[in-house]
């Protein structure tokens, strides 16, 4: 086992809007280190198409060895048109993937936090949406992405069959409602759990173990079990009735997509994917924005860094315990928001448009 180095922090910008993003998050970090002597580490690599680029391969076994020393890994966003014709093994994507699996992240994080200065970019009504406070818990290591058998396979009459499987042991179903439960106590004490348990055997389990961890350690949290279908209709319903929701890799997928468009600013919103903690307490984690490499902006300067940033408040919050800090950044990106800064993506009548460094500067002045 490769012993985690403390405050070592592992920048992947990327492709796309990634370097442009995590740059800034950098000037957040080298911030802190001068003024709170935070003593953070950086190092800084390359993973995605970048990397395809210089050694042939999405994430080289140096750098992904970089990323088991490093106590946490800010990534930026990884792909692009360009190496959309690679072949599977070889796509940037696989570099997220196998952080992900190999540092085993089973859990991933993703709040659907409706700023009140942006409530009218939702697509909803402002009265479903303002106050709108989500936190995803997705498993992500585990279930139809990764069952065994799968593949495509040639069947009688010239047909191919393709196959995956879904998935689930108690064990892995076990530790991500943990999570759940746990961020449920700090936050509004309820966990919705969802699944497929009415046509699925996976689902069936998936909801008899959560009821049973809830019923042994979790007894104050309320709890709640949904079809995921009707999650997904509830959402746009009446978003506000969840305060957590714990599920699968492929609902959780669609789930976090659908509930960020609730916010209606793909540009702002942060994601955690976690491990499990070890004997001495330490937890292996990757942060990240949840929009992707954005090519069509991309080396144009108006990109949002505010999903990356508070990605980074993530971090000081779940990885080292900074709680203190972690708020101090959350409320420097409200107070810049309220100030009327606003990146392109975000631009309304009255705003003033500022570029991503500048956005980045005015979130640290307010630090
Ligand atoms: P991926 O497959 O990597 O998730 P995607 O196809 O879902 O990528 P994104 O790259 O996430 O797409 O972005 C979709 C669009 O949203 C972009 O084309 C861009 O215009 C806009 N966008 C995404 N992120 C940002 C950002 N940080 N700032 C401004 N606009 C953004
Ligand atoms: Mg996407």
């Amino acid at each position: 086992m490769i012993k985690i180095k403390k405050r070592k922090i592992l920048l992947l910008p990327g492709d796309g809007i990634g370097p442009e993003v995590i740059q800034e998050v950098k000037k957040v970090i080298l911030w802190l280190n001068s003024n709170k002597s935070l003593d953070f580490e950086i190092d800084q690599d390359l993973a995605g198409g970048c990397s395809y680029d210089k050694h042939g391969t999405p994430i080289t076994d140096e750098v992904f060895y970089k990323a088991l020393e490093s106590e946490f890994v800010m990534l930026g966003a990884v792909g692009g048109p360009k190496w959309d014709n690679l072949d599977f093994s070889k796509k940037p994507e696989r570099a997220l993937l196998k952080l992900r699996k190999e540092l085993k992240l089973f859990a991933n994080l993703r709040p659907a936090i409706c700023f009140e200065q942006l409530v009218d970019a939702s697509t909803l009504k402002p009265e479903i949406v303002s106050g709108l406070d989500i936190m995803i818990v997705r498993e992500l290591t585990g279930g139809i992405y990764f069952g065994e058998p799968r593949g495509i396979k040639p069947i009688e009459n010239g047909e191919r069959k393709g196959i995956n499987t879904h998935s689930y042991t108690t064990s892995e179903i076990v530790r991500v409602a943990k999570v759940a439960f746990d961020l449920a106590r700090k936050r509004s004490n309820k966990v919705t759990s969802c699944e497929k348990s009415n046509v699925m055997e996976a689902g069936q389990l998936w909801k008899e173990e959560v009821q049973e961890l809830h019923d042994k350690e979790f007894k104050d949290v309320e709890l709640s079990h949904m079809l995921a279908d009707n999650c997904a209709m509830q959402l746009l319903k009446n978003p506000k009735q969840f305060d957590v929701i714990v599920t699968d890799n492929l609902f959780g997928d669609m789930l976090s997509d659908q509930a960020s468009m609730l916010t209606g600013s793909l540009g702002l919103l942060p994601s955690a994917s976690l491990g499990a903690k070890n004997k001495e307490g330490e937890m292996r984690a990757m942060y990240e924005p949840i929009h992707g490499s954005a090519p069509d902006i991309a080396g144009k300067e108006i990109a949002n860094p505010i999903a990356s940033i508070l990605s980074f408040a993530m971090a000081l919050r779940y990885s080292l315990d900074l709680d203190s800090e972690a708020d101090a950044l959350e409320k420097a990106v409200q107070d810049v928001l309220n100030e009327g800064l606003r990146t392109k993506d975000i631009l309304s009548e009255g705003k003033k448009e500022v570029s991503t460094s500048a956005m980045g500067d005015a979130i640290i002045s307010k630090l």
